[in-house]
């Protein structure tokens, strides 16, 4: 079914939002701490030298003395703190592999941020992912060591554009892709995400959906399904770079390379491809399979923490990088543990709306 209209954003926007009065709280709660040692010297090497394992196939020799002093102290900080972290995919691997707790895609992360039994959750990936861990756990301190790493998805779209496309549809139900912010998602009936979008819109049982706020997703879903998408034109910076004739000139110079996209592409990016899903579901295809070579169309730090686990693996280039996802890195990692910052706070009236969209989601039979 093609998409029915797709709507432009009618704000300007300023992201990242300005950090909310009480955002030192987390600090008079819980204390700062004195740095630790960053020193490399023998002991250090030794014990970390299992967590250099996991990734010395990505990482060079010569990088490690500069990690590793900061991958003992975060690991030891975690404990301190009774925090954990959560890291998203598109994560550098030396945080995805040697920090990190729970790593996974947003819905992973949004499930585990329900499970995890700690005080503190640290936040590696943008905003809109550590407001879900904050509208998940509302009793937990949720940190985000830049509070600066925001999203163009999200910052394509505020609660006020999606109020005005309730007046214009009344009654058509809103689906929102869980990269929005709190308030966006409080305006809506249910998230989704790139592994469940499909899913979320037909659970619906509706002639016509709102889907927002990703205009490629959206064509997507609409590839696969009889319901009528109303669609925003939202994107996300990284994936709309990508072209088809880029991965066309790939596949010429080796007919026998594999090409595994994510949805947020442009159509004639999904086109060329092999295989279309989610950053879990990409993992999954390259795991089952097993590719000689393949192009992951998506962020490139994935590439490499799939490389680490599996070095027979050949990843091609091209891929883009977020500059959001990379303004997260070890040493603002440890400032966040040490000083508690940057808490993550939302007003408590929009987080229980926003809530009910994402537990939807969340608790959607699979
Ligand atoms: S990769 Fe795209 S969707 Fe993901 S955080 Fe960066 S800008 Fe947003």
């Amino acid at each position: 079914m093609p998409i029915m209209e797709t709507l432009d954003p009618v704000h300007a926007r300023a992201f990242p939002p300005a950090p909310p009065a009480g955002a030192h709280e987390a600090l008079r709660r819980f204390g700062p701490l004195p740095t630790p040692s960053l020193e490399w010297n023998a002991q250090v090497e030794r014990e970390t030298a299992h967590l250099y394992e996991r990734v010395k196939s990505v990482v060079p020799t010569i990088e490690w003395p500069f990690f590793a002093p900061y991958v003992r102290a975060i690991n030891a900080l975690k404990k301190e703190r009774n925090a954990v972290i959560l890291a998203h995919n598109y994560q550098t691997p030396e945080i995805y592999n040697c920090v990190a707790d729970f790593t996974g895609d947003s819905l992973q992360l949004a499930r585990e941020a329900t499970k995890v039994d700690a005080d503190i959750i640290v936040q590696c990936g943008v905003h809109f992912m550590a407001e879900t861990a904050k509208i998940l756990n509302p009793d937990k301190t949720v940190l985000i060591p830049d509070l600066k790493a925001g999203c163009s998805l999200a910052s394509s779209i505020t609660g006020d554009d999606v109020r005005l496309l309730r007046q214009r549809f009344p009654g058509v139900p809103v689906v929102t892709y869980v990269n929005t912010s709190a308030e966006v998602k409080a305006e809506s009936d249910i998230c989704c995400t790139s592994s469940n979008a499909l899913q979320v819109v037909e659970s619906l049982g509706a002639e016509r959906v709102i889907f927002l706020p990703d205009e490629y997703l959206a064509k997507y879903i609409a590839s696969q399904t009889k319901v009528k998408i109303i669609a925003w034109k939202g994107h996300c910076e990284v994936h709309e770079r990508f072209t088809g004739d880029e991965l066309r000139r790939v596949r010429e110079a080796d007919p026998s390379v594999q090409i595994i996209a994510h949805p947020e592409c442009p159509p004639d990016v999904i086109a060329v491809a092999d295989y279309t899903g989610s950053t879990s579901g990409m993992i999954d295809w390259v795991r089952k399979r097993m590719p000689k070579r393949v192009v992951m169309v998506t962020e490139c730090s994935m590439a490499d923490n799939v490389h680490a686990e599996l070095p027979d693996v050949e990843f091609v280039r091209p891929c883009n990088l977020c500059p959001h996802m990379k303004r997260i890195t070890l040493p603002k990692i440890l400032d966040s543990l040490l000083n508690m910052k940057e808490e993550v706070t939302i007003d408590p009236a929009i987080a229980a709306k926003a809530r009910r969209a994402v537990e939807r989601m969340v608790y959607l039979k699979s």
